[in-house]
């Protein structure tokens, strides 16, 4: 089985050569644009062939690219079309049936491409040469630069894997280029007696991954100090935006860069200490929806008083704190793609009711969460447990249903299909019937499933 990672490597560059990638960055990123504009006038097309004819000569001429990298160019436009085409039908679709509301913009206008990139093919505009060079185009030709990175992806580059296509990268505060190539690497096929471990992983807003096993081990990922650093950007970055000076938008820029460098590191280490705590595992994640990896907060109307002033009660002003929005999405993303590496397996689960189902007895209820805190207390058998732990053990449970139907039938159902609803609705009522015990792995055995 093939899994594609991504190699950062460092180039060494002289002045000149410095200049030149710079320089063919910010053609690369222009001529996207010319581009983005000429298929939106023309339909907002995301035919390949149209762009061709039309812009071609342009990029040769104006924009100075070589042949190959003006292909790359016209392609990327195309691909950027044609996702936000699927997107606009899906948003139709779902306005059509009542799910969301909002209209799809991102067609409105022509998409713009704002920080410079090359996308470079491997073996056409970029090609890796004896001892640790890598040779790129740009616009006047080729260069040959020595690279740095991790041993294990040089490794990999001067040896066994597959590579693809490359993307030039420059990292502004360190005035440094970097070549992200993707490497397609060869991992071994999981089976359910390879992974013996099951563990469910719990993401959420107090803490950022809660994870349990079947033996009822746990761990807590609480990630307090970021998420008041993050926050602390997000306060700074409102201000900034209401200051709306062009020194305020420099600097916003800037901050918005560490705050995402913030997160992603918190995500990356997250998901590397839960990986490295369990290896050959199973991990069960949730399927979050789209609202809830928004997490929207509701804004409250404010009560004017006489003098037209608004008065903002203490409770007011907290509901108003200005909070980091956290991706989720990402932190699933990197255990899944960590654990493929490492030899584990990362699957979803449908995440219906898994905060309000007692793990014990199976009643579920909201009145299960009393006032939303954070402890769990059932209201039928009393059964009392940290909030976050029960969604984690009702994530194991599932996760260890799924790998029990894997080991009877031979196949593995991975994601569940949302769209239908008879088969969600007989994996729910399956659920029900799922009860925690210390060793829940012969429970279910000895259950029938
Ligand atoms: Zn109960």
């Amino acid at each position: 089985m093939q899994q594609i990672i991504t190699a950062k490597l460092k180039l060494v560059t002289t002045p000149e050569q410095f200049v030149a990638l710079r320089q063919t960055q910010l053609a690369y990123r222009d001529a996207l644009n010319a581009v983005s504009h000429y298929a939106f006038e023309q339909g907002k097309t995301s035919n390949v062939t149209r762009l061709h004819k039309g812009m071609y000569a342009q990029l040769r001429t104006r924009y100075h690219l070589p042949s190959q990298l003006a292909c790359s160019v016209e392609r990327q436009v195309a691909a950027t079309y044609k996702g936000l085409w699927t997107r606009l039908l899906k948003n139709i679709k779902h306005r059509r049936a009542k799910i969301t509301k909002k209209r799809f913009k991102g067609l409105d206008q022509p998409p713009h491409y704002s920080s410079p990139t090359v996308q470079y093919t491997f073996e056409r505009d970029y090609t890796f040469q004896r001892n640790q060079r890598v040779s790129v185009g740009t616009l006047n030709g080729r260069i040959s630069l020595p690279y740095q990175g991790y041993h294990k992806h040089t490794v990999l580059i001067q040896h066994h894997a597959r590579i693809g296509d490359a993307k030039l990268w420059y990292d502004k505060p360190k005035k440094t280029f970097y070549l992200l190539v993707s490497l397609a690497v060869e991992v071994a096929e999981p089976t359910p007696a390879h992974l013996q471990e099951v563990v469910g992983v719990d993401v959420g807003i107090r803490y950022l991954a809660v994870t349990s096993t079947s033996t009822g081990k746990a761990t807590f990922h609480p990630g307090k100090r970021v998420r008041q650093r993050a926050n602390h950007y997000a306060r700074l970055r409102k201000r900034l935006q209401q200051k709306g000076t062009r020194g305020a938008k420099r600097c916003l820029q800037r901050i918005a860069q560490r705050e995402r460098r913030l997160k992603m590191q918190a995500n990356h280490s997250i998901a590397n200490q839960i990986i490295k705590q369990h290896p050959h595992a199973m991990f069960g994640l949730e399927h979050l929806t789209d609202i809830r990896e928004r997490a929207k907060r509701r804004k409250r109307k404010r009560k004017k008083n006489g003098n037209g002033y608004e008065r903002i009660s203490a409770k007011a002003r907290k509901a108003n704190r200005v909070y980091s929005q956290w991706s989720f999405a990402e932190l699933q993303a990197l255990i899944t793609y960590k654990a493929m590496l490492a030899g584990s397996l990362a699957i979803k689960v449908d995440a219906d009711y898994t905060s309000k189902t007692c793990p014990m007895c199976g009643y579920t209820a909201g009145e299960n969460r009393p006032h939303k805190g954070l402890l769990f207390a059932c209201q039928q058998c009393h059964y009392k447990l940290h909030a976050d732990l029960v969604g984690a053990r009702n994530l194991t449970l599932r996760t260890l249903l799924v790998r029990h139907d894997w080991t009877r039938t031979g196949c593995l159902s991975i994601t569940p299909d949302t769209s239908d609803k008879e088969a969600k609705a007989a994996r729910l009522s399956r659920y029900a019937e799922l009860r925690w015990s210390p060793d829940a792995s012969l429970r279910l055995e000895a259950d029938g499933y």
